[in-house]
């Protein structure tokens, strides 16, 4: 759906004159991949070799690479976008999305013991990162790169001006760190070595020249994201509006109201289909507008921003303290925990544990 509106889209702007040159997504999104040219198409008009067809990397059954997927939707005639860019919060999520998904798995795999608050932090640390060096040329942004791990192991050295040790902020606004509080704080490059090593790799695929260039714009597509909260409140997930007049007037209305808040929308649509608005009607819609700049100008403040950062932080401090408490009691939900055969990885971690003994929701199953 959304590669077919995307590449839409992008022949309506062309054909209008104004082919798009970058474009900036998610990195999960079909939609790079669907706004290319077919590879079968170019090749049957003559615009590239069969040999040109792009491959994965060599396999033991395959030396030269499997061949990559076809998926272009774009029409010949419609020039392709140029460069492909990623959102950077889009991007910090993925690093964090390859962490988690180590530190959720069994002891055997995970055996660098990594934790969640360590994966949550290092993505913290990307985010800095990428927010704080995307202006500066790719070499000084590659240089600085392994910041987002040496940081959480303790070592500032070249950390930016994110991190209130950097020795590039002005000594009157640099902290200092005492080795007690740097104990509590960070890991250690010496004591965690393998927990280093394994971050460092996890985290290398995410800092190459290739990668970081993508990230190194000022543009983001949390716009977007936005919109599809506000579409969301018009056209509930849970309500089948499909193909309808009604989801087409609800989707109007979200775009409408985004573009020109909803004074201006309304306004303009009772004066085209020829309906007055009473005193009532104005008053609201009046009273609606200044609630909103007020509360976009509120969030906005940096005092306001911080204190949201806080609370985040704190919720995720204490989740994380009760989910350490609730795998201690044996009561956070796992894959196929009540197996008492198969090939379940988490099955292993748990066989020490004597059957029955561990919810009362378990004896239940036996009896
Ligand atoms: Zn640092």
């Amino acid at each position: 759906m959304e590669a077919i509106a995307g590449v839409k889209l992008l022949v309506e702007v062309a054909a209008n004159g104004t082919p798009i040159a970058r474009l900036v997504g998610d990195d999960d999104s079909s939609l790079s991949a669907n706004m290319k040219h077919s590879y079968r198409v170019k090749i049957d008009s003559n615009l590239m070799a069969e040999t040109d067809w792009p491959r994965g990397p060599p396999t033991a059954k395959n030396s030269k690479g499997t061949k990559k997927p076809d998926h272009g939707m774009l029409p010949i005639s419609c020039p392709e976008v140029k460069q492909q860019l990623a959102d950077p919060t889009h991007r910090t999520k993925c690093v964090g999305k390859a962490f988690f998904s180590h530190a959720t798995k069994s002891k055997k795999e995970n055996k660098e013991n990594l934790t969640k608050q360590d994966c949550q932090r290092i993505k913290v640390n990307h985010g800095y990162f990428l927010k704080t060096h995307c202006h500066l040329p790719i070499k000084e942004m590659h240089d600085a790169a392994p910041s987002i791990i040496n940081h959480h192991f303790n070592d500032h050295s070249v950390c930016g001006k994110w991190c209130p040790y950097s020795l590039f902020l002005p000594e009157e606004e640099r902290k200092e760190l005492s080795e007690e509080e740097s104990k509590k704080r960070y890991r250690s490059k010496i004591v965690h070595l393998p927990m280093y090593e394994k971050c460092t790799a996890l985290m290398s695929r995410f800092i190459t020249r290739e990668c970081l260039a993508e990230s190194a714009h000022p543009y983001h597509s949390q716009t977007n994201e936005a919109l599809n909260q506000s579409v969301a409140t018009y056209a509930p997930k849970h309500k089948n509006y499909s193909k309808t007049p009604s989801l087409k007037c609800r989707v109007s209305f979200a775009a409408g109201v985004h573009s020109v808040s909803m004074k201006g929308f309304v306004s303009s649509y009772c004066e085209r289909v020829g309906i007055k608005t009473n005193s009532a009607t104005k008053s609201f819609l009046e009273r609606r507008n200044n609630e909103h700049i007020n509360k976009a100008a509120y969030l906005k403040k940096l005092s306001v921003k911080r204190k949201r950062s806080r609370g985040k932080k704190l919720k995720q401090k204490e989740s994380f303290k009760s989910e350490r408490k609730e795998t201690k009691q044996g009561i956070t939900y796992q894959t196929a925990y009540r197996m008492t055969s198969g090939d379940d990885k988490n099955y292993e971690d748990n066989s020490d544990a004597e059957q029955g003994e561990r919810i009362d929701g378990v004896h239940l199953f036996y009896i």
